[in-house]
């Protein structure tokens, strides 16, 4: 297995965890953009939002909701956040696994860069 989120998700790779459950993982970012910055991914491998099917629907809404509640333990969901996911060499891809980043603790800029 190559793909570097699913040996995370394995626990092959080490990472810095903060949830999981039977659908997904979250573990902050190795390079991070924002005082909090977290990943979370589908346990399943999906190269990215473009790649999802209508099966998946609600394995991507529990990503998002997920995120939510991350959001609301790291302690940024009142001052406010941002989840982005990039599908893409266009939008900055560089992992083809599907991650959404959830960012806070700072000013977010619009548009983004
Ligand atoms: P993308 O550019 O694909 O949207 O985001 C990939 C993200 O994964 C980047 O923010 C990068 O810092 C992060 N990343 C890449 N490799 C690793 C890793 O091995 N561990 C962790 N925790 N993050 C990683
Ligand atoms: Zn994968």
């Amino acid at each position: 297995m190559s793909c570097i989120f699913c040996q995370i998700a394995a626990g092959e790779i080490a990472s810095d965890i903060v949830y999981r459950d039977e659908q997904v993982v979250a573990f902050r970012d190795l390079n991070p953009q924002a005082p909090t910055h977290i990943l979370i991914i589908p346990i399943q491998h999906i190269e990215n939002l473009a790649d999802a099917s209508e099966e998946q629907a609600a394995l991507l809404g529990h990503c998002n909701l997920v995120a939510a509640q991350i959001a609301q333990a790291e302690g940024i969901a009142e001052d406010g956040y941002r989840l982005v996911t990039n599908v893409g060499a266009a939008a900055g891809q560089s992992v083809d696994h599907l991650h959404f980043h959830l960012l806070g603790g700072r000013r977010m800029h619009w548009p983004p860069g």
